[in-house]
Formats: C-alpha cells, structure tokens, sequence
C-alpha cells in the first residue's frame, strides 16, 4: 500500500511554476497577477483566501485580495466583476464562495469573463472541458488527475466510483476520467443511490467527496482499490493544540491496509488544489488556453 503524498507533489509542482515566472519575468513581462474577492467575514474563506496570498508569493505572483462587506448589493459585485474583465494587469480571478444569501452565485459566476475564470466553474470553461477542449479546469479535479499521474495510476479500463455529484468536484471529476486519455469507467454515487456500498464495493478507483467524515469503512473497499479522499470535515480534538482536527470522507486506519494507494487527509488532494489554481494563473498568463 502506498500513501499518495500531496504535500510532495505540491511542492514539485511549485517549483516547476516559480521556474517558469522567473524565466517569464527575465523575458521583461510582468509577473502573473491573480485577484481573490471576498465577501464578509466567513472565517474558512479568510483561511482559504490566506493560503492562496501566501502560494502566489510562493510562485512570484502577484496577487490582490479585494475585500467587501456582507452587506453590498450584487449589482456593486457585478460593477467589481465588470472592472476585473475589463483590466489588462489582472490574468485571472476568483470568488470566493460562499457568497451572502442575497447576491446569486450563479449570476455571480455567469458574469466572470471565461479567459479569467481560473476557478473554472463558468459554463464556457465547464462546457469547454466537457468537450474535451482546452479549458481552465476545477482546481481539485485538476489536483486529483495530477496525483493520478504522479504515481504513474493505471486508470483505462479501471471501474472509478465517485461518491458525490457537486459542480466542483464529483462531476467534473467523474467526466474527465471517463475522457480519453484517462478511459475510465464511471459511476457517480450521490445522496440517493441505492446500496451505495455495494456500488462502491465494485470500484477499482474510489474518489469520495461527499463531506461526510469516515464514511467509507473497509467493508466498502475492494481489496487493492485506488482510494481518493477529497472530503474534509473540521472536527473537536482534545489532542491538538487547535482544539480541532481535519477527518476525510474516509476512515483511514482501516481502509488503508486494503488499498493499493490511498491519499491521507490532511497531506493527500488538499494541497493539489491551490497548485492547480495557480497552474491555471500562470496558463492564463501566458494566454494558453484560451
Ligand atoms: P457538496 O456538499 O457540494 O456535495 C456533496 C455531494 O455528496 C452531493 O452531491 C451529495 O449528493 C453527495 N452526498 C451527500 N451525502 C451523501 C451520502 N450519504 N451518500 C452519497 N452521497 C452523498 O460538497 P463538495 O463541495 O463537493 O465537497 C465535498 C467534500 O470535499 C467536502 O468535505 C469539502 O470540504 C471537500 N473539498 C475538499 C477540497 C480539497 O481541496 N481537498 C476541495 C473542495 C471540497
């Protein structure tokens, strides 16, 4: 059993991008410029946000936060949007979610200029990698398909059962790996499958993301599966320091021993997500995709 290591990847990851931007900045361009919207006081978006400053300083990126009270109106958000589409020093940008119940996301979202959208969650960029043309992809889908190839994972002709629907995770996820070049069989497992265990039984790649802590017990797993973990659920600890703890969607001591690779939480898919987002700052950049 090997445990796929995230953090290791990450790091070899940030190298090859902040090789890449100074070799870009020695040829007299400016450095890759992303900007993050936050609305409110969320504390995990803070958090996220945070992390996202601190890998494009890693990289040598510029970046930008603009921060907003809960209380501006959507049509203040989309003047903001409008601004960032139109500026020619921004390559890409983000907003932050969740949003104030009383600004839409999806109109939100629908006004991001799709060369911009390094999240990759505009219809242009979700149809475009439906399609299979080069689009910005989802950050953690992305991070997954790079831990795949890292560890050099046989995925044609592999059954791969993704436990959760979201448009950020289990749905993009499921689609790529059943495009060519990955040839993965897929199911998707959601809320309502019926005796999910026993679909899951059947995977030889499983990729839970449900946000349901220790869901998948060992008598999910077939012997020598593949097993993802994307979930991640804050839970009290009286042996940290935080007072809290981070758990997977996956109870990992006793799934484990069953698997052929296994990606811990924290240190598996986590770290691969900003590197994906930063993948996609510097794609954008270079105006390589679109
Ligand atoms: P979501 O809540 O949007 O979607 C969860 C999905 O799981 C839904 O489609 C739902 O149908 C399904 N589901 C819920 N309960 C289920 C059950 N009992 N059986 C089967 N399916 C069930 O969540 P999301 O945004 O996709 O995130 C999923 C998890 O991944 C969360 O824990 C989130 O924190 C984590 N996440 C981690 C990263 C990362 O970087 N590692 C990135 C994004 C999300």
């Amino acid at each position: 059993m090997t445990i796929i290591d995230g953090k290791e990847v990450a790091a070899k990851l940030r190298k090859e991008i902040a090789a890449d931007v100074k070799d870009w900045k020695e040829q007299g361009n400016r450095p890759p410029h992303l900007v993050a919207i936050l609305v409110g006081n969320d504390g995990a978006s803070q958090t996220y946000v945070g992390h996202k400053e601190r890998a494009c300083s890693e990289v040598g990126f510029r970046s930008t936060v603009l921060r907003f009270e809960a209380d501006i109106t959507e049509e203040f958000l989309l003047g903001e949007i409008a601004k960032l589409n139109a500026d020619p020093e921004v390559d890409g940008f983000i907003v932050q979610l969740p949003l104030p119940k009383h600004i839409s996301e999806q109109r939100i979202n629908e006004a991001i200029d799709f060369r911009k959208d390094v999240d990759g969650f505009t219809p242009v960029n979700t149809g475009r990698m439906m399609l299979g043309l080069p689009a910005y992809l989802p950050a953690t889908p992305d991070g997954i398909l790079e831990l795949l190839k890292h560890y050099k994972i046989e995925t044609a002709g592999k059954h791969c059962v993704v436990i959760g629907r979201s448009n950020i995770v289990g749905r993009p996820i499921a689609n790529l790996l059943s495009q060519k070049g990955w040839d993965c069989t897929v199911t998707i497992c959601h809320s309502r499958t019926k005796d999910l265990a026993s679909v899951v039984r059947t995977g030889d790649i499983v990729i839970a993301a449900l946000g349901k802590a220790e869901f998948v017990t060992a008598d999910m797993i077939k012997e020598g599966a593949v097993v993802i973990d994307v979930g991640i659920t804050r839970v009290p600890s009286d042996k940290t320091k935080s007072g809290w703890k981070l758990l997977g969607d996956v109870k990992f001591d006793e799934v484990a021993p069953k698997c052929s690779y296994i990606t811990p939480v924290p240190g598996g898919v986590g770290p691969m997500t900003i590197i994906s987002l930063m993948k996609n700052t510097l794609k954008a950049a270079h105006k390589e995709v679109l």
